[in-house]
């Protein structure tokens, strides 16, 4: 490959990845005043298999960048449905969620990057990043150019990640999880996200419109198609049988993937590119606006990304506990029917446990860091 030029770009951050992680960091940055280009391989606004459930905190951020979406559906809380054991439901403390098909959320987030000044470049897929002590030099299909910092939104399975040597390699082996969504045209038969528990998978159904449900099937042990896996939710599978299937199928995995960390001089990681554990617990776009809001946080605190490793680590804490109990949950049968069989006879613990899950509590962390944080070293105006 021949590159035709190399340029100091005009950006103090570039980002590469327009799915919702790197959009967040784009517009985040942009409300603080940073001029920021964006670098998307394909085409903007982006789909992907995704459950399309938006817990409270996400809501709540997504409305601090000042988005909206134009077609969505309230969610207020988890519904787990077990045929053999029962049901038990937990509503979110405070807040609500939404169910939003990914493509309208990134059209709504395309929208707003734009009219904040985000250089937005679609088609250029990142080949090879080198550092320097004062910024970054990244090699596009046919040009170079240079900036002060990078985030790394590029998803998954990172190569980002993979070139800065911050791909998590060893760790415990477990079963490999994948997923796969489809939506069918049914007006939604509840505002909660249900989620269907079987022997090696789970269902995941969303409301994302007032006529239109999506459906998402994680597993760790495979069947031969989708419908023979929906089999395994006869209840689900009966009410889903006449209803018009307005998507194609699309899939994701394996789902676990790890840093080792997520910071390396002027790069910095971002939503699943800096790990993902499973779909599980619906959190993966929160816990991107999130990571997003705290990577352009440590940009602007004058002190580079420092903080940035730190608080990471404390968002992802409460993630992983939640995330490893589910998934114990998922390859055990018989723990699950005994939990949601206590649960469902104290259904205010269930949602306890939701809204911690939800993160709706947020706000009250924000408070305990304001008051705890020495003058000027935190900005979380
Ligand atoms: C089946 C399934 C169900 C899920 N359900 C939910 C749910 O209900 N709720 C929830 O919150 N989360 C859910 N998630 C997780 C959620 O989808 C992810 O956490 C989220 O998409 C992460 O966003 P991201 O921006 O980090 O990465 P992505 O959305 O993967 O975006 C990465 C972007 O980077 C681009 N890119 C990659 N490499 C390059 C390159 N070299 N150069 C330029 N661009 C590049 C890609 O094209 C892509 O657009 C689910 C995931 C799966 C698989």
């Amino acid at each position: 490959m021949r590159f035709v030029s190399v340029s100091s770009s005009s950006a103090d951050l570039f980002v590469v990845g327009g799915g919702p992680a790197g959009l967040a960091t784009s517009i985040f940055a942009a409300q603080r005043g940073m001029r920021v280009t964006l670098m998307e391989r394909g085409v903007l606004p982006r789909d992907k298999p995704c459950g399309e459930g938006l817990m409270p905190e996400g809501v709540r951020l997504l409305d601090a960048m000042g988005v909206s979406v134009s077609r969505s559906h309230p969610i207020h809380g988890i519904r787990y449905v077990d045929e053999s054991s029962g049901v038990v439901e937990g509503r979110f403390a405070s807040g609500i969620g939404l169910g939003v098909r990914r493509h309208e959320m990134s059209r709504a987030m395309v929208r707003r990057a734009r009219t904040l000044g985000v250089r937005l470049q679609e088609g250029v897929r990142v080949q090879a990043v080198r550092y320097h002590r004062t910024g970054v030099v990244v090699e596009l299909d046919r040009e170079k150019v240079e900036a002060p910092f990078l985030v790394a939104a590029d998803g998954l399975h990172s190569q980002l990640r993979r070139d800065a040597g911050l791909e998590r390699t060893r760790g415990r082996v477990r079963p490999a999880r994948y997923g796969f969504r489809r939506h069918y045209q049914i007006p939604p038969w509840t505002s909660f996200v249900e989620v269907h528990w079987a022997r090696g998978a789970e269902a995941y159904v969303t409301p994302v419109g007032s006529d239109e449900v999506g459906v998402a099937l994680l597993w760790h042990e495979p069947a031969p198609s989708y419908e023979a896996m929906l089999r395994r939710f006869p209840t689900l599978d009966a009410r889903l049988r006449d209803a018009p299937v307005t998507t194609a199928l699309k899939g994701a995995g394996p789902l676990r993937r790890g840093a080792r960390r997520v910071c390396r001089g002027r790069l910095a990681l971002v939503g699943d590119a800096a790990g993902y554990l499973d779909a599980i617990t619906g959190e993966g776009v929160a816990l991107g606006f999130q990571s997003a809001q705290a990577v352009v946080r440590a940009l602007t605190s004058g002190q580079g990304l420092a903080g940035y490793e730190t608080a990471h680590r404390r968002l992802r804490r409460r993630h992983v506990v939640m995330t490893e109990a589910a998934l114990l949950l998922a390859r055990h049968p018989w723990l699950r029917r005994r939990v949601i069989g206590a649960l469902s006879l104290h259904p205010r613990v269930f949602s306890r446990v939701i809204s911690a899950v939800a993160h709706t509590d947020e706000r009250q962390e924000e408070l305990r860091l304001k008051l705890q944080a020495p003058v000027g070293t935190l900005d979380l105006s």
